[in-house]
């Protein structure tokens, strides 16, 4: 069975209203920022989204997104399989007052003038904010897992800027 597409965007109010339940693949092919952020997306992303009205009469929902992704370790740059998961509730706004008022559990997000939230950037947002700053594989599966120590102190030697090249240069002027 083939799996439904996730809509651009959608009316939060209206969804929220009717209790909407999303499960649907994001063509990886359109998240061109997680595509620069990686090597490669491995898959189409899956994702889940809730849409609900909670106790306070907010307009909220929740969603998931997870793919697996290719990125270059840094410790021994051979590739590495990482695995994004993403967990998230926001709640619609329209103003600024609106977000000024929502309880810290709800991340606000705007909706545009037709009440609607565009659902493929949040995918893409959220799945950006897991990847590492800096990629390595587990110690155990890295091929210079053993070396982590050593390695990390030369680096630090190397990076450290020797006051007597400045010199040097300024003796050959
Ligand atoms: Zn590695």
């Amino acid at each position: 069975m083939q799996k439904v597409k996730l809509p651009i965007s959608v009316d939060s109010v209206r969804a929220a209203n009717n209790r909407l339940e999303l499960v649907a693949s994001l063509d990886k092919s359109l998240l061109s920022r997680l595509g620069e952020s990686t090597n490669s997306i491995h898959s189409d992303i899956d994702t889940a989204f809730s849409f609900d009205v909670d106790q306070q009469k907010l307009r909220i929902f929740k969603g998931k997104a997870s793919v697996a992704v290719e990125l270059t370790c840094q410790r021994c740059n051979e590739p590495m399989t990482y695995q994004c998961e993403a967990e998230f509730t926001y709640c619609p706004v329209l103003n600024k007052e609106q977000e000024n008022n929502l309880p810290d559990v709800y991340e606000p997000i705007y909706y545009d003038e037709n009440g609607e939230v565009n659902l493929h950037q949040i995918v893409e947002d959220e799945l950006l904010l897991t990847l590492p700053q800096i990629a390595k594989h587990a110690i155990a599966e890295c091929k210079y897992g053993n070396y982590e120590s050593s390695f990390g102190e030369i680096e630090e030697e190397q990076e450290r800027p020797n006051p007597f090249d400045a010199l040097a240069k300024l003796k050959l002027k």
